[in-house]
């Protein structure tokens, strides 16, 4: 399994392409929140089969790409059931506000904690980790924690959104991502990725 990140938009979310080395190189989009030309690029370059795109939550600067992805690789888009209002308001995803513009879609594949996505030799777990957003989830792949806004380097996300929650994005981290073995390493939304050793040590957000 190989993973490279591409920080996208002008927030620099991080997308995130995943994929198999067997099986016709077949992997997944996580968040294209931007740059579609560079994501494109690499996906052309590597001779990558895109079977999903797989969105760690609804706000708009991980979402902002998917339309002119769609374009390039036309797949079915995953979100959490609990952030398909997001996508569908451009209010609501916060992208109406933001630079790029209004951005709204409709889902083809609604998760639930627990799911399941298979493509190549690689299966992708759905952990439901809400508290950033309603549907917020993280995607355990292996030994690789796709933590979307919940966990970053460091830090957590924010909750001052509407629907955000302070006491479920911290049992969701302590919950639902701190359990897993101390070298599994974190792929944040936003910024460097990281192991849960060292956010279990030295993220001040989790003393
Ligand atoms: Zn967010
Ligand atoms: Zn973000």
């Amino acid at each position: 399994m190989k993973v490279v990140r591409i920080p996208a938009g002008i927030y620099a979310a991080n997308c995130y392409l995943v994929y198999s080395e067997n099986d016709n190189k077949e992997g997944i989009v996580i968040d294209p929140g931007g740059d579609v030309d560079d994501i494109t690029a690499q996906i052309e370059n590597l001779g990558l089969s895109i079977k999903y795109i797989i969105l760690t939550h609804g706000h708009g600067d991980h979402i902002a790409g998917i339309n002119e992805l769609k374009k390039y690789v036309d797949v079915p888009v995953a979100i959490h059931k609990d952030d398909e209002y997001l996508l569908k308001n451009g209010d609501e995803n916060l992208s109406s506000m933001m630079p790029m513009g209004t951005v709204e879609l409709s889902a083809d594949i609604l998760l639930d904690d627990g799911d399941e996505i298979a493509f190549g030799d690689i299966t992708a777990k759905i952990i439901h980790t809400p508290g950033h957003t309603p549907g917020g989830i993280s995607i355990k792949i292996g030994n690789n924690l796709f933590t979307g806004d919940t966990l970053f380097a460091g830090s957590i996300g924010r909750t001052d959104f509407p629907g955000s929650s302070f006491e479920k994005i911290m049992s969701s981290i302590k919950d639902k991502l701190l359990i897993y073995p101390d070298d599994t390493i974190v792929y944040p939304g936003h910024g460097p990725s990281s192991t849960i050793k060292r956010e279990k040590a030295s993220n001040p957000f989790l003393k």
